[in-house]
């Protein structure tokens, strides 16, 4: 598969690194078996693909992602590689990053930072603890950068990790790759004339979520309760769950107005209407599933169903298919 180019081993795997690469429509196979993931031999260096052993067609096809900044407001970008959105203040005390994407990727980001501050990146805040989001922390550490998260993205990075859902083993994190700041509810950093507050959720997403207000510039930064324009990823396996989802969905609506700029963990940069409208694709799809599961329908049976055939064209396309998004649902509501 042509989506290993950035993960640490072999075992991290195609799904969260397609969310830049739309898997084509023929490839919906059954995902991995955990044993098979452990007959990889782990790769480290930058670049290496294992499609590069035996199909370096394969990875030519793959190009390399393009680092774009996109300024959001007075002092605050997004930026885009591969990997989870990464959300920027910059200013006279420094830069204050959210998330960082994939270690590959770091030189490109600290490279396109600096075309637009001179000042050192002094904190990185991580939204939860998937590696399409803390990829980059351990370089970013090395260079001086202190990380911040909730607890649970500490205690989850340091130790091994399995996502069920994705078949995915994920060794625990080097410790300089851990937050070496961690809080429990909630914490704000007086920071370039901004006050940036990051709250911790209930268990949405995984159960170390944090979504990120800048309050001055009126910005937020939700992390992955929200997918922009594809269906999301819920890591049951990591505690997270739809309810949850929907909940975090309300906290970032109620700090919102219609004027607030939103940046998704994933996808365009958004805003409260177009939030709300995943709200309620959020709840058509719980309904759904659970009026399924209550029919006493087996899975087989659900996905025979195609309960969300007026969402699958818009938002089927992305990281999970929505075989895999049924799964993951239905994964949920069953436990
Ligand atoms: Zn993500
Ligand atoms: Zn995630």
């Amino acid at each position: 598969m042509m989506f290993l180019r950035y993960a640490t081993t072999a075992l991290l795997s195609a799904s969260l690194l397609a969310i830049a690469t739309p898997t084509p429509a023929h490839s919906h196979g059954p995902q991995p078996t955990h044993d098979e993931h452990n007959n990889h031999d782990n790769h480290d260096g930058h670049n290496i693909t294992a499609d590069e052993t035996t199909s370096p067609a394969a990875a030519e096809a793959t190009p390399e992602p393009t680092i774009a900044l996109i300024p959001v407001a007075d002092g605050v970008y997004m930026l885009t590689g591969e990997g989870g959105n990464i959300g920027l203040s910059v200013g006279e005390d420094g830069v204050f990053a959210i998330d960082s994407q994939f270690a590959p990727l770091t030189e490109k980001i600290q490279a396109a930072i600096a075309t637009i501050s001179s000042e050192p990146i002094r904190f990185l805040l991580n939204t939860h603890w998937h590696f399409d989001h803390t990829g980059g922390n351990e370089n970013f550490t090395n260079s001086g950068t202190v990380i911040v998260a909730h607890d649970n993205v500490r205690e989850r990075m340091s130790r091994d990790q399995f996502i069920a859902a994705l078949g995915m083993d994920i060794p625990s994190s080097p410790t300089a790759a851990r937050p070496i700041v961690t809080f429990s509810d909630d914490i704000t950093f007086h920071f370039n004339g901004e006050t940036i507050h990051a709250t911790h959720v209930d268990p949405a997403h995984t159960d170390g979520d944090s979504i990120v207000h800048f309050q001055s510039a009126n910005v937020i930064h939700t992390g992955d309760v929200y997918f922009n324009g594809l269906y999301p990823f819920i890591d049951v396996s990591s505690g997270g769950g739809i309810n949850g989802m929907i909940a975090a969905v309300d906290r970032v609506l109620e700090l919102a107005d219609d004027e607030t700029q939103i940046i998704p963990g994933h996808g365009a940069l958004s805003n409260k209407a177009e939030l709300a409208e995943y709200r309620v694709m959020l709840v058509a799809v719980r309904v759904r599933m659970q009026a399924a599961i209550d029919t006493g329908a087996s899975i087989e049976e659900i996905l025979a169903m195609d309960l969300n055939a007026d969402y699958d064209a818009t938002l089927g396309n992305g990281f999970l298919t929505p075989e895999q998004f049924s799964q993951v649902l239905y994964t949920d509501l069953t436990r």
